[in-house]
Formats: C-alpha cells, structure tokens, sequence
C-alpha cells in the first residue's frame, strides 16, 4: 500500500480536484489518500474559533455561511448526478449545523480542535463521494477512529497500525482509502490535532502505521528546493535528500514538510517522495536513507525566534551552572534551537514564549536576562556541510548583516546564524546568490 497525501492548493478548485483523480486513477497501487482541507478553509476556522472567544455570534454566522457556500459551490461542478449532489450538499448543510453547536458551547482546546479540523472532514467528506459518483470507488476513513497521539511529537504508531489494519481489513475488496489529515486523538481520546501543517506528518504516522512501501506528498511545488521560493528567486527542486536533511530542513522553516514528517518513517525506512500536482511528471524529491551527495544542499529559515541571553559573574569557572539554567527551561516545557556560551554569559533561542515570563522571572533573580524577540534562524543544511567548498561563503554575510549567534557542530548537517527578522530576506538571497549561483553546477 501507498500513501498519497494532496495538500491545501492541491484540493482548493474543482479543476485541481479533477487532477487529484487523475493522479489517483493513473496509478494501479492500493492507496492510502490523506486529504489536507481546501486552501484558506483552516484559516477562516481558526478565525471563528478566535469569534467564539469574542461571543461574537454573527461573524461565526458569516463565517459559517461563507464556508458552507464555498463547499456547496464545490460540489454544484464537480458532481453531475443530481441525486449524488442533493445529498452531498445535505451532508455538508448538517456538518455546518454541527459547528454552529460546537461555536456556541463557548471556548476550549478542545472546541478549538473540533472547530479546526472540519476542513479536512468536509473535504473528504465531498471527494470521496464524487469519486463514488464517476466509479471510482473508496472508503472514506473517519481519522478520529484511529489516528491517536499520545502527543503531537509523540504518534502511537502501534495503536495507530493495529485499528487501521483492522479497518483495512474490514474492507478486503477495497484499493483506495481516502482519509483526513491534521485531524487527531490525544492521550485522553480527545479531538486533537497536529499542528498547522500537520496533514504531512499524518501521512507518514499512517505510512509507518500500515508499513507502506511509501509516502509521496503532494503539493503545489516540484519538490524541496535548495531555498526559500517564497522570498528567493530561481530556487531548483532538489532530487535526493536523507532523512536528517529533510528533518532540519523541515524544522527550519522549509514550510513545505511540517516539522516533524520524517520522523515516524525513518526507523522503517520508507521512503517520503515530494511531489507537484500541477507537474505530476517532474521527479520531485525523494527522501531516503541514501546519501547521493555530501555537501550543502539548501537553505531555510525559521521565523518567530526569541534571542534570551543569561549573563552572570557568578557563571566564571562554576560548574553547574548551565544545568541549573537548562532545568528552569526545561520545568516550562520550553524547548531551546540555538545556544552558544562565553565564560560569564550564555546566549539560547526558544520559539515558544508560552512560559517566557515565568522563565524570566526565576532566571533573574540569579542572573541579568535580556529577551529580544522578532528573530530568524537561518540554517545551511547538508551531509558533512562544513567540508562543502562553498559552505565558508556563509561568513561573508557578517560584512552586510548583523548577525547575533552563530552555531554549528550540533550535527554535522547543519550551519545556523541568527539574525533579525528584518534582515531574513536579503540574507535569504546574498545567502543564494554566494553559494548557489556557481556556473554550469548541478543541483542533485
Ligand atoms: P500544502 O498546502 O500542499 O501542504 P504548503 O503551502 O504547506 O503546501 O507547502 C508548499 C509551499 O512551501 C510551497 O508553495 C513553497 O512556497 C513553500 N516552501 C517554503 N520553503 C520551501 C522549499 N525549500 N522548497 C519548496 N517549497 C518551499
Ligand atoms: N489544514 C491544516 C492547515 O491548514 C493542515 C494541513 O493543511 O496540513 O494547517
Ligand atoms: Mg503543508
């Protein structure tokens, strides 16, 4: 078995929808297909969740009705039976009578999981009914039956396996299965979800779950490409990553892998492909266990960093100290990226400032503490990428950008600088205009 994820652009028409089928019929496999929501559907979800906070009524009416017609008008050109079209839109009418109960029973995480998450049941819900219609025939999958998280970093991928084996076997004639992403249960069975993003990661707990043979993730690009194409021109796709390439990348700020993708398929080694719905053709990337080639291989970036830096006298010749200070981050669940020391002070990066008063709080009744926030940590990435003999042209940045920490020798796959948010783009692009434009060199 297979699993085919498709992405919010790649679900977000009618005319891509079409080319999902197309790409689901041209391919014999059994298929698992995970459907993210149409694009723009879980942004205006979290916006009536941030409403149901407000009390405010009629924006959620006017949020509901916009999303309800955009679903409706959905189903009115892709489904030409009208019986087959009657009942669907009935179906999504009573789905967006249930979200205007679950908006009125006021705010909680867990309203704001159920909330977020319709996108993907909504979708599914209308594809997989009008792949029944022209003959294509499916199981739609409720993930809420099996996709359980003991936390988002913490898939139950055993228990995942066993209840989705059982499903699939409930359906011994079926080939295609078509499911929701993002959508999950946490430890105490509740309606969760992965995080922004998070369609990407429920493909591959699904592929590590079921032992696929692989994963291929289907977006609106032809593969990871060795920088930013939002904020860099004449990005190329990269066509072979490892495992630990893919996973930085995707933990620094590649937007196209959520965070933690690779992480349920290494051990099994299956392999992720990367692929464009509107370039089914182009190889994409494949992401593997194989190194092809050493050496740097892309750039990304990660917005949202805080810079904290700890300076105390006390900290010369102390041992100890570090330790004391990791235990009060580590107390607030707060997860440190970058940290480089000097002999009386210690310079860290979170990007979770959930718990950062408190964090300071108790730092500074010991230590001066200074926080700036608004940072970018933006990383090189590539196997042994400090042998690479372009990789030493990352320094020359320093003659342009302030750049505030500098950190390497953590893996040997990557080289980071923090810099202020404001300097990410042009460092972003002197980045690529230094290390990627060499002549006639090819980009494997
Ligand atoms: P989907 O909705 O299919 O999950 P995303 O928007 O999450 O798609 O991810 C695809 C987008 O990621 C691309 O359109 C591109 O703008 C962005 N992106 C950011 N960094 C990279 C990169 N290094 N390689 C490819 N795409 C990237
Ligand atoms: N729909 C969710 C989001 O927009 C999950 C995903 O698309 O992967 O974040
Ligand atoms: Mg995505």
């Amino acid at each position: 078995m297979k699993v085919l994820k498709f992405g919010g652009t790649s679900v977000g028409s009618v005319e891509n929808l079409h080319k999902v089928k197309e790409i689901l019929i041209s391919d014999q496999e059994d298929k698992m297909v995970v459907c993210s929501a149409m694009s723009g559907v879980t942004d205006q979800l979290v916006k009536i969740v941030d409403n149901v906070k407000f009390n405010d009524t009629e924006a959620i009416t006017r949020s509901l009705h916009w999303l309800e017609n955009k679903h409706i008008e959905v189903i009115h050109e892709l489904v030409e039976d009208d019986a087959i079209r009657s009942v669907l839109k009935e179906g999504v009418s009573s789905m967006i009578t249930d979200l205007f109960e679950i908006a009125n029973q006021g705010y909680s995480d867990t309203v704001y999981s159920r909330i977020v998450t319709y996108g993907e049941t909504i979708l599914t819900y209308i594809f997989s009914g009008f792949l029944n219609a022209i003959g294509v025939s499916n199981v739609l999958l409720d993930a809420k039956e099996f996709m359980h998280v003991e936390s988002v970093e913490n898939p139950n991928i055993l228990k995942v396996g066993k209840k989705l084996n059982r499903i699939i076997e409930n359906s011994p004639q079926a080939s295609l299965f078509i499911t929701q992403g993002f959508v999950c249960r946490d430890k105490e069975n509740n309606i969760s979800h992965l995080k922004r993003g998070g369609s990407d990661y429920t493909a591959t707990i699904i592929g590590a779950a079921i032992n696929a043979i692989e994963v291929q993730i289907w977006t609106d690009i032809d593969g990871l490409h060795n920088n930013d194409p939002r904020y860099v021109e004449g990005t190329k796709p990269i066509s072979h990553l490892t495992y630990n390439e893919a996973a930085e990348l995707a933990y620094f700020g590649a937007k196209i892998l959520h965070p933690q993708t690779v992480s349920p398929v290494v051990d099994k080694d299956i392999p992720v492909l990367l692929k464009n719905t509107f370039a089914p053709d182009a190889p994409g990337t494949v992401i593997s266990n194989k190194t092809y080639r050493k050496g740097l291989k892309a750039i990304s970036a990660k917005d949202g960093i805080t810079a904290i830096k700890i300076k105390s006298n006390r900290m010369l010749m102390a041992h100890g100290y570090l330790r004391r200070i990791f235990e009060v981050f580590d107390n607030y669940e707060t997860s440190i990226d970058m940290i480089t020391t000097s002999e009386i002070a210690i310079s860290l990066t979170i990007d979770n400032t959930e718990n950062l008063d408190k964090i300071v709080k108790e730092i500074e009744s010991y230590a001066e503490i200074t926080v700036d926030q608004n940072h970018s940590i933006i990383c090189i990435v590539g196997e042994s990428v400090i042998n690479d003999k372009n990789s030493y042209k990352l320094f020359e940045i320093l003659n342009y950008i302030p750049v505030r920490m500098v950190s390497y020798g953590g893996s040997n796959n990557n080289i980071s600088i923090l810099v202020d948010t404001k300097d990410k783009i042009p460092t972003l692009r002197f980045l690529n205009d230094k290390l990627f434009q060499v002549p006639n060199e090819v980009v494997l």
